[in-house]
């Protein structure tokens, strides 16, 4: 199968979360497979281009449309982990992927869906035929609307569509005339059948275009595709994923265990097995990673008390509130803690700013603000325990990691948590969003550490026992790409 993975984000040289990890991840396992993959990304400037070998212009014209002109681009062609990467940059006055972020511009509508028209020109222009064509979450969804109401006709027609949904939270909401500079009539979109967002009925809705006209739409664990089909967490598109639950599927993540493996993971002070039949060199690897952690940071930890790690986007998603009430019972009893968050938000980030100025004193409280992929190997390894209390969590990622490295999730009971996470059996976990809940869980683990050390291991080995590598997800998403290529005919019916 040609499979062709058009995405914002790709580990290792665009990440700001999972997204990045994933598209990564399922595109080596399918290539792995004996499929052809390519990755169509923007040449941000701040990719990590150290990460891409054989860099070199592959289309050093290509014309792309916006507000009626046409504007140059070249296309890069490099190779990623062994992927085939290929980068639009757009000769462009604004300059669009040049912004030192891959998000957070005030006009990122604009710059992804500059992106979109021009991954399909290039598509057309080299007459390439993938058999499926994977979007990921708001950015990419409108390739599928782009496909189905214009390049078909031009002469674009991959065999299928499928989108995955990475967070429902995010949707590309704009006006009409947004979607008319790239080329369809913004304005005839605005019906509730179409992209017509659901809050609020001026807008348009990227990701509703994407689900409406891909042919089948996943998203990254089976609970949350359930969760997001009520109003709590469908954030309005539950009624739309209603309508379309026949082509909808939750595939849980799989996480790229070469990048993820303390056994040869270059940032850790010792590397050490993830392998429960080698418990004690596990558990001395943990030791030798704490005391590195321990010189790095100035962290204070004690012998017999947890150390409690957190890494993760400081966004509201992943429960802020949670987290400073987890450090500040921690701070009055024992116990270490460490945060690396990278701030989403300007008011999380001066409220965080202020935690760190709070603790300075406080040697077992240390807090980090900043995206730091180093420092964030280290706290999985060195950490006893790893909090994620989200208030909702598509998949998750973390939690997976930390279990590989033999660290025990105090983890909310949602989304892909939910599917991952098992109380008292290779973690822990909580049901409500509220600090008595975290604080009462937080109590048992911390107790279960100090006190029976034995136990404590049967769930590191338990942890360490479960399979999370991209093979069986893989399988699940080739069988949605042979459903979309099957259905892509009843999608084009029904724009007739
Ligand atoms: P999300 O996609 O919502 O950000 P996930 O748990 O799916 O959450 O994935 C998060 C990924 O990003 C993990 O690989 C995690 O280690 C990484 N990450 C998150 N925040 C940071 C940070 N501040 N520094 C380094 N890595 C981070």
């Amino acid at each position: 199968m040609h499979i062709i993975h058009i995405a914002s984000e790709m580990s290792p040289i665009a990440k700001v979360g999972g997204l990045a990890d994933v598209v990564h991840g399922l595109a080596k396992e399918e290539q792995a497979l004996g499929h052809t993959v390519e990755i169509l990304l923007p040449k941000y400037d701040i990719l990590r281009y150290s990460h891409i070998q054989n860099l070199k212009i592959e289309t050093p014209d290509l014309w792309s449309f916006e507000d009626g002109k046409q504007y140059h681009n070249s296309v890069w062609a490099g190779t990623t982990d062994g992927l085939r990467t290929l980068l639009i940059d757009p000769h462009h006055n604004d300059y669009y992927f040049n912004r030192g972020q891959i998000y957070g511009s005030p006009n990122d509508v604009d710059r992804f869906l500059y992106f979109c028209r021009a991954s399909l020109e290039y598509l057309l222009v080299k007459k390439i035929k993938p058999d499926i064509l994977h979007l990921h979450d708001w950015p990419t969804a409108t390739c599928a609307t782009l496909v189905k109401n214009l390049y078909e006709d031009l002469g674009f027609s991959p065999k299928g569509i499928v989108l995955t949904i990475h967070s429902i939270e995010h949707q590309g909401k704009c006006l009409p005339k947004n979607l008319t500079r790239i080329g369809l009539r913004g304005e005839n979109f605005r019906t509730e059948e179409k992209l017509q967002d659901e809050e609020n009925p001026i807008l348009l809705n990227l990701l509703k275009g994407g689900i409406i006209y891909s042919d089948q739409v996943t998203t990254v664990s089976p609970t949350y595709a359930e969760e997001v089909l009520t109003p709590e967490y469908g954030y309005s598109l539950n009624e739309t994923l209603i309508k379309y639950k026949h082509k909808f599927t939750g595939i849980l993540n799989g996480l790229d265990l070469e990048s993820w493996n303390p056994s040869s993971d270059p940032y850790l002070a010792a590397t050490y097995p993830s392998n429960p039949t080698f418990l004690s060199k596990v558990l001395a690897g943990k030791k030798a990673n704490k005391e590195a952690l321990k010189q790095k940071t100035n962290l204070a930890i004690s012998p017999d008390d947890p150390l409690i790690g957190v890494v993760s986007r400081l966004a509201l998603q992943k429960g802020p509130h949670l987290i400073r009430a987890a450090m500040h019972h921690l701070s009055t009893r024992k116990g270490s803690f460490i945060y690396l968050g990278s701030a989403q938000d300007k008011a999380l980030e001066m409220e965080f700013l202020s935690l760190k100025e709070h603790y300075k004193k406080n040697p077992r409280i240390q807090i980090y603000l900043e995206f730091n992929e180093e420092l964030s190997h280290l706290i999985y390894a060195a950490s006893d325990a790893f909090l994620i209390p989200s208030l909702f969590e598509p998949c998750g990622l973390t939690q997976m990691i930390a279990m590989r490295y033999g660290t025990l999730p105090i983890a909310r009971k949602t989304g892909g948590l939910a599917d991952t996470v098992f109380n008292r059996v290779n973690g822990f976990t909580f049901t409500g969003a509220t600090e008595t809940s975290l604080i009462e869980t937080l109590d048992q683990a911390v107790d279960l550490y100090q006190n029976n050390q034995e136990a404590w291991c049967r769930l590191i080995e338990e942890g360490l026992t479960r399979d999370f590598s991209w093979k069986a997800s893989t399988l699940r998403y080739l069988k949605i790409y042979g459903l979309a290529m099957n259905s892509h005919g009843a999608i084009q019916a029904c724009r007739m």
